[in-house]
């Protein structure tokens, strides 16, 4: 039988039955679901940030029915936002009439920043320019694994840029950085090449560190969704309002993005990649132009369908950093990818998935229905609800439309006064 990560009712399952299905999805041994269960150890935290005195848990939901490139994925998520692990696995099984995503990305380089202090910028930019060859061999010879792989430093550019304190000559690394982040490797390069750059200029360099608006290693994902599966063709003009008020408009934008990065952030933080990094570039990406627009785009095709693009700057790694900890590890397992490549083109797809249920949720229903049943028992939990009082307080709740936690105090109140 061929691999689906089609798995139907997979929401009504017990967290047990969730796991095995998983398991046997990702072909997880015994050892490796345990660990995933029992999440990050003392030992393993004290190894990777300082002054550790606990953990602390998220949890890890899956996301099922992703077809991207022909390929089956179950997608795990670390999230606390209730609805987007719902949200993403609805959206990729209404993607998946016309085959699903097709994803693609450029290659994995990343920018490092040298900042020289000069009086004569323009002399400065010659003499770096003319010393290239030996800037990028001695860049190189700081990671020969990762030029073995076919990465290293590939060119270099100086930009003149004004500043309160006269031009400064930037030089920009670029490094193909295969399937790691990156952030170390460039940085160490950068560091290395510092005294050819002061020499040749006979300048003092300042700064030297990877910029986070990684414009030359995105990744791009588009899909086609029939406008059967959306609800018909009023929820596709809705939806093609809704993106095209968030195109036009900042204040939406900014949401809309927010709305994609629920689930390429979740997928980030389950596979031990820097969240802040990718996060960061996606908003200095998004504002490029001088003018803040949205990642992803949305339109009506000619046979009445939906079609969704999205691009992005996306910094992710398999190897290095904390993608080496055992329950990231065990992540990537899960999803099955073999590069960083493969991984943002992942990510992508889930984040345009993601941005669909959105603004089909908020152009149809308006967003706070999907919420509604968890928000109730998290109100619920902060009342001081246990065990059954939660689900069957949330539900009065729901039904009341009533949802706040006086609410909740008085309907607990009542049950302990009635047993
Ligand atoms: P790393 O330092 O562990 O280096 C990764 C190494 O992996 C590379 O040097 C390369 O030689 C090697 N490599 C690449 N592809 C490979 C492959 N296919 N097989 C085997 N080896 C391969 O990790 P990194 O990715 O350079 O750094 C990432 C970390 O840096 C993240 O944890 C990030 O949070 C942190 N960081 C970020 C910033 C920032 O974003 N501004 C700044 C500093 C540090």
């Amino acid at each position: 039988m061929e691999k689906t990560s089609q798995v139907s009712g997979y929401y009504k399952l017990k967290r047990e039955e969730r796991l095995a299905k998983v398991k046997e999805f990702a072909g997880l041994t015994d050892d490796e679901a345990k660990m995933l269960e029992a999440g990050l150890g003392f030992e393993q935290a004290e190894k990777m940030v300082e002054n550790v005195v606990a953990t602390f848990r998220l949890p890890l939901g899956i996301a099922v029915n992703f077809l991207i490139n022909g390929k089956e994925y179950m997608v795990p998520m670390a999230t606390e936002e209730t609805s987007v692990v719902a949200a993403a696995s609805n959206a990729a099984k209404m993607c998946r009439a016309f085959g699903g995503f097709k994803a693609s990305s450029t290659d994995p380089i990343m920018i490092g920043q040298i900042q020289l202090l000069t009086k004569d910028a323009k002399k400065a930019k010659k003499a770096i320019e003319d010393n290239k060859k030996k800037i990028l061999e001695t860049a190189n010879a700081k990671d020969p694994r990762l030029v073995s792989l076919g990465g290293g430093a590939k060119d270099l550019e100086v930009r003149i840029i004004k500043t309160g304190r006269g031009e400064m000559a930037i030089t920009h690394l670029f490094v193909d950085v295969r399937d790691a982040m990156g952030a170390n490797a460039v940085n160490t390069m950068c560091e290395a090449v510092t005294p050819l750059i002061e020499d040749a200029t006979g300048d003092k360099t300042l700064l030297k560190i990877i910029s986070n608006l990684a414009d030359r290693r995105r990744a791009m994902a588009e899909v086609t969704v029939s406008s059967e599966e959306l609800g018909g063709a009023a929820v596709v003009d809705a939806i093609v309002n809704a993106y095209e008020f968030a195109a036009a408009d900042p204040y939406r934008a900014v949401t809309h993005n927010k709305g994609a990065m629920n689930g390429i952030t979740a997928v980030i933080i389950a596979t031990g990649n820097d969240s802040r990094a990718v996060e960061a570039g996606v908003h200095a990406y998004a504002s490029i132009t001088g003018r803040y627009k949205t990642i992803t785009s949305w339109e009506k095709d000619g046979k009445g369908n939906l079609h969704g693009k999205i691009e992005l700057p996306l910094a992710v790694g398999i190897v290095g950093g904390a993608t080496m900890n055992p329950s990231a590890k065990i992540n990537q397992k899960i999803l099955g990818v073999k590069s960083a490549k493969e991984l943002s083109e992942v990510m992508a797809s889930v984040g345009l998935a993601q941005n669909l249920a959105a603004l089909r949720a908020l152009s149809t229903e308006g967003i706070q229905r999907g919420h509604m049943s968890l928000h109730a028992k998290n109100i619920a939990m902060m009342a001081g609800a246990s065990g059954k009082d939660i689900d069957e307080i949330a539900d009065v709740m729901v039904k009341e439309k009533n949802i706040n936690v006086d609410r909740a105090k008085k309907l607990l109140d009542e049950r302990k006064r009635s047993r």
